[in-house]
């Protein structure tokens, strides 16, 4: 499993008179295994450390290291959920969620290959689990927000990845299936040990799925405080 760091990494947006500072230099530190709950208020730049992670930006200045490297390296398994899941509209939800396994290796060569289905059956027993059996099937137009975010959820953790990066990936969710989800996660998360960074609002959240939590202050953002969670938990 990949360690992160951040090292003074700040994100500026714009040129000229029109800059933006989405982050501000901030280091973080996340060990091999680690389950880091990042909170803060809004805009203070915690989706865009997010994306510095998962190298869909890159750094104004300072320096992102996963796995040691500057790049997070293609043999890297990296699963994401963000808020607003972004199903492909002219797939089904199992089809959705099979995505991962047929683009992302180890799995894509065996994917062409796997007439028994294997894939299908483990697809199917992910979509069971969040309690969307029936609607392996259906189009995402079809399903509710909360739904959504439970297929989300499935095709980020498909593909059994080595750095999970969560934001807010169970916000649309009301309060009794939200839990029933953070109990998947953390199942998974003892199982495979992955790094995971996880964004949320819910400190409940956070307490009951971290490790450590980072609080980030308003604008310009930067990390006040990172401090172990303390409360007992069942892995303990
Ligand atoms: P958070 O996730 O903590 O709510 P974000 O990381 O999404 O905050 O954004 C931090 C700040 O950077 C916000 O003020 C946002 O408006 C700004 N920002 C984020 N992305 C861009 C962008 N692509 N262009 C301009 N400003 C951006
Ligand atoms: P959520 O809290 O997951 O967003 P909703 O409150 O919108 O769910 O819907 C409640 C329940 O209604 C769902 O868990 C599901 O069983 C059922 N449901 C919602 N949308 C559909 C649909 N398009 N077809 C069949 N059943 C649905």
């Amino acid at each position: 499993r990949p360690a992160v760091e951040l090292q003074d990494a700040s994100v500026v947006f714009g040129s000229g008179d029109n800059i933006v500072t989405a982050l501000s230099p901030t280091s973080l530190k996340l060990e091999s295994g680690d389950f880091v709950a990042l909170v803060g208020p809004s805009g203070c730049g915690k989706s865009t450390i997010l994306r510095l992670v998962s190298n869909l930006i890159k750094q104004s200045s300072g320096l992102v290291l996963v796995g040691g490297k500057e790049a997070a390296a293609k043999e890297l398994r990296i699963g994401m959920a963000f808020q607003n899941p972004t199903m492909l509209p002219w797939l089904t939800i199992e089809q959705n969620v099979m995505m991962p396994l047929k683009i992302v290796a180890p799995f894509k060569q065996t994917y062409l290959r796997d007439r028994k289905g294997a894939f299908r059956d483990r697809v199917h027993a992910l979509l069971e689990q969040v309690g969307l059996k029936d609607f392996a099937g259906h189009y995402p137009w079809q399903l509710s927000g909360g739904m959504l975010q439970r297929s989300n959820m499935c095709r980020a953790l498909i593909h059994e990845p080595d750095l999970l990066l969560l934001d807010e990936p169970f916000g649309a969710l009301d309060q009794f299936t939200r839990e029933e989800l953070w109990q998947i996660l953390q199942d998974l998360y003892l199982d495979r040990k992955p790094t995971v960074l996880l964004v949320t609002h819910d400190l409940r959240e956070a307490g009951f799925l971290s490790r450590r939590i980072c609080v980030m202050s308003a604008r310009p953002g930067r990390i006040i405080s990172d401090e172990a969670v303390n409360i007992p938990q069942p892995r303990d």
